[in-house]
């Protein structure tokens, strides 16, 4: 058995112009890939090929870790964004997040201000503690808030510079404020809803 590169949910230039398809060709096509092909590599002949993704990155350090965790992070990431992306969520999980923070642009303020200033490459997170409160978080390189049961992921926001250089070169605000128009609310509800 091997891990297996998941087709990416909508065409490579869906996203435009938010994320062009240079992008996506990049950063699915060779990065996404990447780091499937060298968990393959690393796992190959050992029991972890034979357990679930997320199994490997609770259980797993170093290289091995790295690059499930990135597997992981990339396909939530590309699963958080839709054609049909941006504007404003609604329903229950809508209701949680102006309880949380006020409004939903409070949200989306807060939420870019840790993605932004993250310093170096890596990931910002809504999650739902276990408490149920919402909480936005950073981590850096390929952590991942998937590693415990402490903390339910709800959206992602890739600032590795290959998830924006090809638009916005060094402008990483930039690629952030535009985020927001791809980003696919009912499958952050339908996360939130467990
Ligand atoms: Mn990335």
């Amino acid at each position: 058995m091997s891990f297996e590169l998941p087709p990416l949910p909508y065409a490579l230039d869906a996203l435009e112009p938010h994320i062009s398809r240079e992008t996506l060709e990049y950063h699915y096509g060779k990065h996404h890939r990447a780091y499937v092909d060298n968990l393959n590599k690393l796992v190959e002949s050992t029991p972890m090929d034979r357990t679930s993704l997320l199994e490997v990155v609770r259980g797993a350090t170093g290289p091995v870790f790295n690059n499930a965790a990135q597997a992981w992070n990339h396909t939530f990431y590309f699963e958080s964004l839709g054609p049909k992306g941006g504007g404003d969520p609604s329903g229950e999980f809508a209701r949680a997040l102006l309880a949380a923070f006020g409004s939903v642009d409070t949200f989306r303020e807060k939420f870019s201000e840790k993605a932004v200033t993250l310093f170096g490459s890596g990931w910002a997170w809504l999650v739902r503690r276990r408490d149920g409160s919402l909480d936005i978080l950073q981590t850096s390189n390929a952590e991942t808030q998937a590693r415990t049961d402490e903390t339910l992921p709800l959206l992602t926001c890739d600032v590795w510079e290959h998830a924006y250089y090809i638009d916005y070169r060094n402008a990483r605000a930039k690629y952030v404020a535009s985020f927001w128009n791809t980003v696919d609310w009912r499958a952050v509800a339908k996360r939130f809803a467990g």
